[in-house]
């Protein structure tokens, strides 16, 4: 892993959060992304060398309105950058971590993304990502 890439916040509404985090960062949220797949509106902010994503749901039930369901609003998984996705994941599952996907998806911001499930993590949900080429 090179380094801690971002943090993935779940937010009930990305219009009420969006000012907020603008004003709390002092920075203008750079880009937003949809990605469908995942049921989810994204908005990224960088601090340096660290990004801030947080995530809105676009469906009543998914996975971002539940984890609000459950835990309210807040820290939602930590991701760490890697130079080759497939053998992080590979090593990972060898050391008996469990992956929430077989192969790499397209997440947002250009990147290749696996999870890890959160009960072989200490409850921390953790994302690979790989930036995509091109
Ligand atoms: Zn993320």
């Amino acid at each position: 892993m090179l380094k801690l890439e971002h943090i993935g916040i779940a937010v009930k509404s990305l219009e009420a959060s969006l000012p907020l985090f603008e004003k709390l960062l002092d920075s203008p949220c750079y880009k937003t992304e949809t990605v469908d797949s995942e049921g989810v509106n994204t908005a990224f902010f960088r601090k340096g060398e660290s990004k801030i994503e947080l995530l809105e749901s676009t469906t009543a039930d998914g996975v971002i309105a539940r984890f609000i369901e459950k835990k309210q609003e807040g820290i939602h998984h930590l991701a760490f950058e890697v130079t080759d996705i497939e053998a992080e994941m590979k090593r990972l599952q060898g050391e008996g971590f469990i992956l929430l996907s077989e192969k790499p998806k397209k997440g947002a911001d250009n990147k290749l993304v696996c999870f890890l499930h959160p009960k072989s993590t200490n409850g921390v949900l953790v994302e690979l990502c790989q930036e995509m080429p091109g």
